[in-house]
């Protein structure tokens, strides 16, 4: 079993690969964020031990890439006792378990061999909403069948939309969900964004799916799940463009 251990603490990072490795784990140390980022991408772990604060990438930024890169190593995040991170937001950002510093090394290993059992995580599922499917891992958005190509930040903000489809969101919340926790500029950023993004999905179809909700924010409206495309099947779409 192979462990990839993800901590600047070198003191500590040795004392866990010691004791990993005689409990018959291959461990691999790595001690900032993105050489972790890179030995998570480049091997295959049956586990990953992520430190949240790191050198480099954080922990948070380590993990988010991967999910972006398509890797679902299960990963075991260690938070500090009195940081400013709490354990829901690891779970919401994709770790699968967490341990708060200083923890038990039995503890360590147990949770390890029941991340290792359990295996990686499913995979999120396609999001779809009407006519529009946004496939998380293969970071695909597809409009009546047509792939459209999205900047990262569009395709974050989309995600976000669709996961709360049918719900006001404000931009305030928008800009904590997809921005990064240190970007402390103007909230109309988000406004800048959702006018990207609407010339994308939208008015090319001549589809209208974000709404301005004025004074609170923004709602992408929920639709069903067949259009005048037919049955979103992945298969083939209903009306091909052009003659064979
Ligand atoms: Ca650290």
């Amino acid at each position: 079993m192979r462990v990839l251990v993800v901590e600047d603490e070198t003191s500590l990072a040795e004392v866990v690969r010691r004791g990993l490795t005689r409990e018959g784990f291959v461990v691999d140390v790595m001690h900032d964020g993105q050489d972790g980022l890179w030995a998570a991408t480049e091997s295959a772990y049956d586990v990953i031990v992520l430190d949240i604060m790191l050198p480099g990438l954080d922990g948070y930024q380590v993990i988010a890439r991967l999910r972006e890169a398509g890797v679902w190593t299960p990963v075991l995040m260690l938070t500090a006792v009195d940081g400013e991170h709490d354990q829901a937001e690891a779970f919401n950002l994709g770790a699968d378990d967490y341990l708060t510093k200083p923890f038990s090394f039995v503890v360590l290993v147990a949770r390890l061999r029941a991340l290792i059992r359990r295996g990686a995580p499913e995979r999120p599922v396609v999001l779809t909403n009407g006519s529009l499917s946004l496939d998380p891992v293969r970071r695909r958005v597809l409009r009546h069948g047509s792939e459209i190509a999205l900047t990262p930040k569009e395709f974050a903000l989309l995600t976000f939309l669709m996961m709360h489809a049918g719900e006001v969101v404000t931009k305030a919340t928008i800009l904590d969900a997809v921005w990064d926790p240190a970007y402390d500029g103007d909230v109309n950023i988000v406004e800048v964004y959702v006018g990207y993004l609407r010339r994308k999905i939208d008015t090319p179809f001549a589809e209208a799916s974000i709404e301005t909700v004025r004074g609170v924010g923004y709602r992408l409206l929920e639709a069903g799940p067949a259009g005048p495309a037919g049955p979103a099947g992945p298969a083939e779409p209903a009306e091909p463009a052009e003659p064979a």
